[in-house]
């Protein structure tokens, strides 16, 4: 009786060890965090651009981040759901935000925190208001963007594309009339790029400001950002490149 009792015991502890063990295996398979860069980024813009940024940049120069739609949560212009929302019906990341301006957000404060760290002249803007009807309103991304380029600073617009075939994918809209720096280009070696004339001229690009698509919100870069075992790892990742980008343009 008490050796059975005994056996039983055994077997249950045995059971529970190789449960662990394979639910371990399971879970760590699932979340396993791929440091490849390229891989969580996906598709690269392959818009024909022949640009090629080769003005010097001061190194002191003033850098603004912007988040793309911080201004425009109205009905258009409020940036992509994402495919988690949008194909899969997941819940967005915030109720009133789109999540595509949810995660530019989190990556301008991600990419200006560690900017300065690295001595970078740095900053950014945000409009509070979350959507202003007229794009010329002084409080506007594209009014303050614009005084700031005009005023000899850096100023970059943070976007991620919409999936799927609505998207184009990851790259630089370099500025207007403006001709393309050694940052635009360091940036665009990471991230791709697009043509100058993207969509006949955006707002930003001509205000001279920069638009830079991270990429698709869409895969293994959506996944990655809305799990939180690497969420803020791939946040991480993706400020330290584009800091990276600034250091490595600027002399
Ligand atoms: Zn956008």
């Amino acid at each position: 009786m008490v050796r059975s009792k005994f056996l039983q015991s055994l077997r249950l502890i045995v059971f529970i060890i190789f449960f662990c063990a394979f639910s371990q295996l399971y879970y760590s398979r699932n979340y396993n965090f791929t440091e490849d860069f390229e891989l969580i980024l996906g598709e690269v813009s392959n818009l024909p651009a022949t640009w090629v940024g080769t003005n010097s940049v001061d190194k002191n120069i003033p850098i603004l981040i912007l988040a793309g739609h911080a201004d425009s949560q109205g009905l258009a212009g409020a940036g992509t759901p994402g495919e988690a929302v949008d194909k899969f019906g997941l819940s967005p990341m915030h109720p009133e935000i789109s999540d595509e301006l949810f995660w530019n957000l989190k990556l301008q404060e991600s990419i200006v925190k560690l900017g300065k760290k690295k001595g970078l002249n740095i900053r950014s803007y945000d409009p509070a208001t979350r959507n202003i009807d007229d794009p010329n309103d002084p409080r506007t991304n594209w009014s303050v963007g614009r005084k700031f380029a005009k005023s000899g600073g850096y100023a970059i617009e943070i976007h991620f594309d919409a999936y799927g075939k609505y998207g184009v994918g990851s790259g630089l809209i370099p500025p207007f009339s403006e001709s393309p720096n050694k940052i635009d280009e360091s940036i665009a070696e990471i991230f791709g790029r697009f043509p100058v004339l993207y969509r006949g001229g955006l707002g930003a690009p001509r205000r001279e400001i920069r638009i830079l698509e991270i990429g698709k919100l869409e895969g293994l870069l959506e996944k990655n950002l809305r799990n939180l075992k690497t969420r803020q790892k791939t946040i991480q990742l993706i400020s330290n490149e584009v800091v990276q980008a600034f250091i490595n343009g600027t002399t």
